[in-house]
């Protein structure tokens, strides 16, 4: 990865501006670059610059792929990733990815977003897309034709950018969302997230590092953590609770909040009894949003900008990717003269997957899930349901979790929980 500078002259006139270069607009752009179509991304930081959002499941290879990007990504050596690891007191269970019901890659990697997001937009620029970094879109403004979007640079400079199409790719900025007064409350409670890299230090050869480990809190089944082992020695740490619950434990940083959640967890304080806390810790609180409405002939939102669930099953990156993917598509077609239903094309199939992984959401916290995972004689096929589904194959109609989500979930969790 290069060092350049970052700065670029913004034209007057695009065909498609993308509004962020994370993994969405990364995608995005090199999709539309390569169907011939001018496309120009605004990005409001420079890179690389933090993210969460570290552990990406298998289905987000399928447009990894698509995008051109996925030589690049194998070389880059990030570590290998093939299930999901969960544990509850001494009870311990894991999907294996490979074992799943639909077909597609049963494998992914963890990474460091930091540079995992680099990597993308520098794909997507050799490609030939034009990222202007530290240029943040401001305003929107329908036009006979399209849509004139005002921007700003780092230096107080701004400037006006006419276009036939905005895919606001900018995650929790949000940018059409609060420009436009899209957004709607989410249903989930406010929940926040205290996190931090660490030096792990785990030695013991029985941990496995290809799995993301979700841990769930001894007495409390909504509170859990995330480790992400990386390739370096390093872990992506984290704990997720209500904003009510973490405020009890009146810790004085982030940093003595997640150690004291660890110290809490004997299990996982185990797996860490080595770490190092060398790097700082940081929280979000009130991630979960939605809008009205996803896109219309203009404008569609991808990824975060359009809708956040929760990060214990990892979908973010996945949703995103797709929904960059499914986009593009739809564009194509309307650039193409056709008419397009982007309710019908775009907006509806999109939440089918997240209605999926919606269900799943709401079972974790509701313990019935893990009343599921933890069941002690699965059936090998409902498992291999379930697997396809941390694996991101939330859209694959086949598989019954997928086309009648909550009523099989309900069923399911019935035969496994415990009678009181
Ligand atoms: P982003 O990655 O957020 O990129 C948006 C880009 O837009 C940024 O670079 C930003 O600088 C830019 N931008 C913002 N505003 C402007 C503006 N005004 N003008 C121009 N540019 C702008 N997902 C997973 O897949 N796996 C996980 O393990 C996971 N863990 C998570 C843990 C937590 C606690 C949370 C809150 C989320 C987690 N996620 C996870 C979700 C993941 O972080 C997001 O879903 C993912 O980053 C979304 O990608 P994106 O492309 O939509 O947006």
């Amino acid at each position: 990865m290069t060092d350049k500078p970052q700065k670029r002259i913004v034209p007057a006139k695009v065909d498609v501006v993308v509004i962020g270069a994370g993994p969405s607009g990364a995608i995005a752009s090199a999709l539309l670059r390569r169907a011939g179509v001018d496309v120009l991304v605004l990005e409001r930081d420079s890179f690389p610059r933090f993210s969460i959002g570290e552990s990406l499941l298998p289905q987000c290879m399928e447009y990894i792929e698509e995008a051109g990007f996925l030589p690049a990504l194998r070389a880059a050596g990030f570590q290998y990733k093939n299930g999901a690891a969960f544990a509850w007191g001494e009870r311990t269970t894991y999907f294996n990815f490979e074992e799943k019901f639909s077909p597609g890659p049963g494998t992914t990697f963890q990474v460091e977003r930091a540079r995992f997001d680099q990597l993308l937009a520098e794909q997507a620029e050799a490609q030939g897309v034009p990222i202007a970094y530290q240029h943040s879109v401001t305003s929107y403004a329908p036009t006979a034709d399209g849509v004139c979007l005002g921007y700003c640079d780092n230096e107080g400079n701004s400037g006006q950018l006419d276009c036939r199409f905005v895919l606001d790719a900018s995650g929790f900025g949000r940018v059409l969302p609060r420009l436009l007064e899209l957004q709607t409350p989410s249903n989930f409670p406010v929940r926040q997230a205290a996190f931090a890299h660490i030096d792990d230090g785990i030695r013991d050869v029985n941990f496995d590092r290809n799995k993301i480990l979700i841990t769930v809190h001894p007495e409390e089944r909504d509170i859990w953590f995330w480790l992400i082992p990386f390739a370096n020695g390093k872990s992506s740490l984290g704990v997720v609770a209500s904003e009510e619950k973490l405020a009890r434990r009146a810790a004085q940083s982030p940093l003595q909040l997640l150690q004291q959640m660890v110290a809490e967890t004997p299990s996982l304080a185990n797996v860490l009894h080595r770490a190092q806390w060398n790097y700082p810790a940081n929280q979000i609180t009130g991630y979960s949003c939605n809008v009205k409405h996803l896109a219309t002939d203009r404008y569609a939102l991808l990824g975060n900008a359009g809708e956040f669930l929760d990060p214990v099953f990892s979908s973010g990156v996945t949703i995103a990717m797709r929904s960059a993917s499914k986009a593009v598509k739809v564009l194509l077609r309307q650039f193409n003269g056709e008419r397009v239903d982007w309710q019908k094309e775009y907006e509806q199939p999109l939440r089918q997957g997240v209605e999926t992984f919606r269900v799943f959401v709401d079972a974790w916290y509701e313990g019935l899930f893990q009343d599921i995972i933890f069941y002690p004689d699965p059936a090998a096929n409902l498992r291999e349901m379930i697997s396809s589904i941390l694996a991101g194959y939330a859209w694959d109609t086949e598989n019954p979790f997928v086309a009648q989500p909550r009523r099989r979930m309900k069923t399911l969790a019935q035969y496994c929980t415990p009678a009181a």
